[in-house]
């Protein structure tokens, strides 16, 4: 495949929640902009907090790279990047106008701590496939994993993905990382994801390099037994799919590194 320099788009990548997928980076800013600062997030620490929701790249800008690509075969086109991507304020209009040019299903990727708000639900449910990241069973353990901006709270972010879940009628999925600091907290982790009664649960742990360490293959089996019952998925048990990205370069600086 022709090598190519990309803005907004990056991969196709391998994902074991998604086979191979195309990502879109609707923030695509040098730095990482986002409303937490995980501690086991691959992209390094959050210098650039917001929680205001505003254009970064144009829908034009995206659709007119989007279409300059040469015909790859992928699963899904999934919104990701470099940071969080409902603080796109054109995200369902984005998602909307790929849906007219590419024929894949479109997935989003979020941190869920926008989704008790009104205009950011409005445009999740219009993708495909939605993976809403739920760490954290309380306030206090969300400020120790995913040390959120100070007006992120943990009653609404939950709160949020159930509203959304009685909404949403295409795929949801709940996406716990679970490292050293919340493993002892599955059964909670467990019961919140029964109430929210997702499609899917995707049990992860930081396996691209990063802070913090992941869990060993018998922690997540323990994790995965309070979770019995359900459709899981974890990072340990999916097979990936080999693929080439268009340029390695733009995709290992958005994702930390390519397959995994
Ligand atoms: S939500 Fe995602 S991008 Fe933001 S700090 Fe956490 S892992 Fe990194």
């Amino acid at each position: 495949m022709r090598k190519k320099r990309l803005k907004y788009v990056y991969g196709p990548v391998a994902s074991w929640r998604l086979g191979s997928s195309l990502g879109i980076d609707p923030l695509s800013c040098k730095d990482k902009i986002c409303t937490f600062d995980c501690i086991y997030c691959q992209l390094g620490e959050t210098h650039f907090f917001s929680s205001e929701r505003k254009i970064y790249v144009s829908t034009e800008n995206l659709l007119e790279e989007i279409s300059s690509l040469p015909e790859i075969g992928i699963d899904y086109i999934t919104f990701s990047g470099r940071g969080e991507p409902t603080l796109a304020k054109n995200l369902g209009e984005m998602i909307k106008s790929v849906k007219k040019v590419r024929r894949e299903k479109v997935a989003v990727i979020t941190n869920s701590s926008l989704m008790d708000r009104e205009d950011v639900v409005k445009d999740l449910l219009l993708a495909d496939f939605v993976m809403a990241k739920l760490d954290a069973f309380s306030q206090g353990s969300l400020e120790a994993i995913n040390k959120p901006m100070k007006e992120i709270n943990f009653d609404a972010i939950f709160n949020g993905i159930k509203k959304f879940r009685s909404l949403y009628r295409g795929r949801l999925a709940l996406q716990i990382m679970f490292v050293e600091e919340n493993k002892d907290d599955a059964e909670k982790l467990s019961e919140l994801a029964r109430e929210i009664n997702p499609d899917e649960v995707q049990i992860n742990t930081p396996l691209r390099p990063c802070k913090v360490k992941p869990l060993s293959r018998e922690e997540i089996q323990r994790v995965k037994s309070y979770f019995e019952g359900m459709n899981i998925v974890s990072v340990y048990d999916v097979e990936k799919k080999a693929v080439q990205p268009i340029s390695a370069e733009d995709t290992l600086r958005r994702r930390g590194k390519i397959y995994s």
